[in-house]
């Protein structure tokens, strides 16, 4: 006989969380789960700032002006901060409207709904759209801002499962495939915008939403297990390297273990155990 499994509702996961799990889900546990990783860098505060002038500048009913003050982060140059955050912001305005190729005269006349848009769908999976619109001709577009200072490539924006996950959630809600995903990348160091647009293609979303029906089902399932290898990656070393790695009585790692879900056993899950 089966005993009795119970299990509450996990809460919905993101692209970026669904990505950590697929990389490392010890590295999503300690993340999402014990809210371990505080870390917000300078670059990702400066990031958020030129998003939201961005944001601003299109949402005609926001009537916010950012100021030096806004930049106060940045203990050493708060004014070199804020003249590059506005740079940007003019790059990337023009670079919106370099989309005039595909008829896109209305981008003054955005509503909130089409600014930074959230959404949920399936009970599962949760995120936002940077921009998206639909133009005089019928197309649907969306948009995904990157502050960088690296270049992208047209691969990139082929393959970029983000683009994948805002083309499947825009087709969920809106009934109707994006014509076209696109990055309007900001470089910190040229202050230059580049547009790059692409297609998914009905292929691409199923197979995505495989992807978050696997992943989802795996954090249900709590297979939290940690990688065998590869824990440095092209920026360093994982944060948490030393806790998974280093001298850790391993009677006490094995009680940090979270074991898969056996239908055999009795488990139960409460809220305070989800992210
Ligand atoms: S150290 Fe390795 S196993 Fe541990 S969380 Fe980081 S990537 Fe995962």
């Amino acid at each position: 006989m089966t005993d009795k499994v119970v299990i509450s509702k996990p809460k919905l996961i993101s692209h970026s969380q669904m990505s950590k799990f697929e990389n490392c889900p010890r590295d999503w546990h300690y993340n999402y789960v014990e809210k371990l990783s505080t870390f917000k860098g300078k670059a990702l505060f400066f990031g958020n700032k030129v998003h939201s002038m961005l944001e601003t500048r299109l949402d005609k009913t926001d009537n916010k002006v950012y100021t030096v003050e806004d930049f106060q982060y940045d203990k050493q140059s708060p004014e070199a901060a804020y003249k590059k955050a506005t740079k940007l912001t003019d790059a990337g305005m023009s670079a919106l409207h370099g989309l005039d190729e595909l008829a896109f005269p209305g981008v003054e006349s955005l509503g909130p709904e089409n600014i930074e848009w959230e959404f949920e769908v399936l009970n599962m999976y949760r995120g936002f759209i940077d921009l998206w619109f639909i133009n005089t001709r019928g197309e649907h577009i969306i948009v995904d801002w990157k502050t960088t200072s690296s270049k992208y490539s047209k691969h990139d924006i082929k393959t970029s499962p983000q683009l994948t996950a805002y083309a499947w959630a825009y087709k969920l809600t809106h009934g109707v495939m994006p014509t076209a995903v696109c990055f309007i990348t900001l470089n910190k160091i040229s202050h230059k915008a580049s547009l790059y647009m692409g297609t998914r293609t009905k292929d691409d979303i199923d197979e995505y939403q495989d992807r978050v029906y696997k992943n989802y089902e795996k954090i249900l399932l709590k297979e939290h297990t940690r990688k065998e290898s590869g824990c440095n990656g092209p920026y360093g070393r994982c944060q948490f390297y030393g806790k998974c790695w280093g001298d850790i009585d391993p009677v006490i790692r094995e009680s940090q273990d979270v074991m898969p879900l056996d239908s055999k056993k009795t488990v139960t899950v409460n809220d305070k155990d989800w992210f």
